[in-house]
This record gives C-alpha cells, structure tokens and sequence, in this order.
C-alpha cells in the first residue's frame, strides 16, 4: 500500500500539542500512519503545504435536507419569524431539493467536514447519507408544537420518516425531539420509547434560543403562546414552573443518552449546571452555530459562561436557510473574531474532537492520532493567531 506524506508550516494534532514544520504519513485510505517533523523527513518526499494542517472537522448541527432554502428566510427578524418563514416556505419541487442536498454536500467534503450531526424531518437526506462521502447521525426530529390532540398522528409520521433510514458504521440515528417550547410530554414519552432498546445514543435539542423561550416557562407571558395558537395549540396542559426552558427538556428526556444541546444563547450557569446533573457532564455537549445565530437573531451566546461552567463546546453550521454557507472554517472565524480572546486551539477542539465525541466517534475522527482516519485538512492564510479572514479550508484526503 502507498502513503502519502504531507507537511506544512504547522500541524494541529488536536490531542496534542501544535508541531511546527510538521509532517503526517498516512496510508491510501487516510488512516494516520505517523506524526513528526518535516527535518526528519527527506525534503524530496515531502508534499509541503504553506499555513496549517488540521484534522477533519465536525458539522455537530445540519439541517442538510433545508439547503434549498438559501436565500430564502429574511435575516434579523427573531426565532418565530423564522420558524414561521420555514415551516410556510419549505415546500419546492423534489429535484430542487434533492439537487440542493447534493450540492451542499459537495461543499461540506470539499470545506473539510467529515461527520455531520444532521436534523431530519423528512427522508429527502437519505439518499445521499446512503452513498457514505460523510458520516452522518442523523437525528430524526419530531415536534408537534404543543398540540397534544395531533401527538400520534405526528409521531406516526416521524417515525416512518426514522423506520426508513438504513444504520451503517457511518450512518447512525436516533429520534430526537425538536425544541423545549415544541414538545408535549406524550411526544417526548414516544420519542424515549422508540430509543430505549438501541442502547446509549446520541439526541438533539434546540436549545435557548430566544428571549421568548424562556419566558414561556418562567412566567407563561411569551410571544410564543400567540404564535402556536395559530397553529391549533393550547398551553393549558403546560402552566408555567418558574424555570427556564431546558428544565423542562430535563424533565422528560431519558438520562440515557448523550445530549446536543443547540444553540445555547441565553444559557446561564445554572442552566448549564441543571443539564450535567441530570445527564452527566460526559454526556452533554453544547453546540454553537454562530452564524446561524448572527443570521437569525443577531446574538451569539455567552462564551465565556458556557467555559467557566465547564461546557463541553461543539460547532455547527445549521441549515443554508440560516447561513450563508457550511463551513465550520467560516464559524470558527465568525467566533474568534467576536472573541478574540480565545485562542484557535481551543475553537479547533471545539470543532474536531468535541464533535465527534458528541456523536459517539471520537476513536476514529477528531483529532491527528496514528490509527485514525479523520480526514486531513489544509488551511491555508494563517497568521500568528489562527486563520485570517482568508483562510480557505480544504480537504487533502
Ligand atoms: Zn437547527
């Protein structure tokens, strides 16, 4: 078998410290042969790439199957009118959608992400999940905004939507639920029934993401009580318990599995503290998507309380109808330009192998270590501090 050998003016190993000058063997199916330093190496051999070298990223949130939305929803209006432009604008001819999944992708390969933890509502991602460029866990999402008349019928649908998806070494799944502020407890029992015989999983929640979010279940005035009475819903079987949104989610989802919490952006410490007790600090991972969140309602969340409550920190891209592209390059851009003082090491982690922790994988991807194969990415424009504003991330193998 062959090896190829790459080296750059510095190497991020992930699991250990950065190597200046340093080289990566690795054999014809990416698997890390050995890490070192280019003056060991005969110069000849050496495949010399100028700027750093990386570890493949993980996508920790995707909504592969809204790419064809891109463009689509306004940015700045706030969650619900989001949600609302989402749920009364999604529908397009197949093609579209399929074409646009394929194309997105192509992208993600090509901006080096290689596992993607992906929102499913519908089977239009199966497909492509199928053909096997990226690993995806899938996270077949249900919600029935709070109507507790049209919970089976909805669960039903979803649960087909789940049934349909083939399981393969890179093709996980799980059901997972929505949001705190779209579930009923009997949505969120059915949804724990249909997970339990499958063992330790990995589940998805949106998470604080607005101000009305919170205010729903803190004291029951919220804009969203309008918004889902439009929707046939009613709050009567839901009196508010005087505590943020995620105590609820706490409440009702098995402790079992590992979790993603989405979005974070109002999040305290004591939420934080609320989520590793109930769950287990391991098994909580909490995901920022900064552009998206910029995109939707112009806000990023508070980093330095996340870190100082010792949150484990994955990055996302959400959907093509919440960005302008998926690149985990351009979000971690996006965070260190908003916060400078955290270091590129650290946004790296948060993005390789915090990722493929959260989605169970972190034997295999997340960090440069020989017996892995986790994708071997280039970055290139570096200055001292990390990528500048242009950087363009891709993948080497
Ligand atoms: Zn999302």
């Amino acid at each position: 078998m062959s090896r190829h050998i790459f080296s750059a003016d510095i190497v991020y190993p992930v699991s250990s410290a950065p190597i200046k000058n340093g080289t990566i063997i690795t054999d014809d199916t990416g698997c890390i042969r050995q890490l070192g330093n280019s003056s060991d190496l005969d110069p000849s051999l050496l495949h010399y790439l100028p700027g750093a070298i990386v570890p493949g990223f993980v996508n920790a949130h995707c909504h592969l199957e809204l790419s064809h939305m891109k463009n689509v929803a306004s940015t700045g209006t706030g969650l619900l009118d989001f949600i609302r432009q989402v749920v009364t604008k999604r529908q397009f001819p197949k093609e579209e959608i399929l074409s646009a999944i394929l194309q997105a992708e192509d992208d993600m390969y090509t901006n080096g992400i290689v596992a993607v933890g992906d929102i499913s509502n519908s089977a239009d991602t199966f497909a492509t999940k199928k053909n096997g460029r990226l690993r995806y866990y899938t996270f077949v999402e249900a919600f029935d905004f709070m109507n507790s008349q049209k919970t089976t019928e909805i669960f039903d649908s979803y649960k087909k939507v789940y049934d349909s998806l083939e399981e393969t070494d890179t093709c996980r799944k799980s059901m997972s639920p929505h949001a705190p502020y779209s579930m009923t407890r009997e949505l969120f029992r059915l949804i724990n029934d249909t997970n339990k015989p499958h063992g330790i999983l990995s589940l998805s929640i949106h998470n604080q993401e607005t101000e009305a979010e919170n205010a729903l279940f803190l004291t029951g005035e919220s804009a969203f009580v309008p918004f889902f009475e439009s929707f046939g819903a009613s709050f009567k079987d839901l009196p508010p318990a005087g505590k943020t949104s995620i105590h609820y989610a706490l409440q009702h989802m098995d402790p079992l599995h590992r979790c993603l919490f989405v979005h974070n952006t109002l999040s305290t410490a004591e939420d934080i503290h609320a989520a590793h007790e109930k769950i287990g600090k391991d098994k909580c991972f909490w995901v920022t998507c900064p552009n998206a969140n910029l995109y939707i309602e112009n806000r990023l969340p508070h980093y330095k309380v996340l870190m100082d409550a010792g949150a484990t920190i994955c990055t996302g891209t959400d959907s093509l109808t919440s960005n302008w592209q998926l690149s985990i390059l351009e979000e971690m851009k996006t965070i260190l330009r908003y916060q400078s003082w955290l270091d590129f090491e650290m946004v790296l982690r948060w993005s390789t192998l915090n990722g493929a922790a959260a989605l169970g994988w972190e034997n295999e991807l997340g960090s440069l270590e020989a017996g892995k194969t986790p994708g071997i990415v280039h970055i290139s424009a570096m200055s001292e501090n990390g990528p500048s504003a242009n950087s363009i991330a891709k993948r080497l193998i």
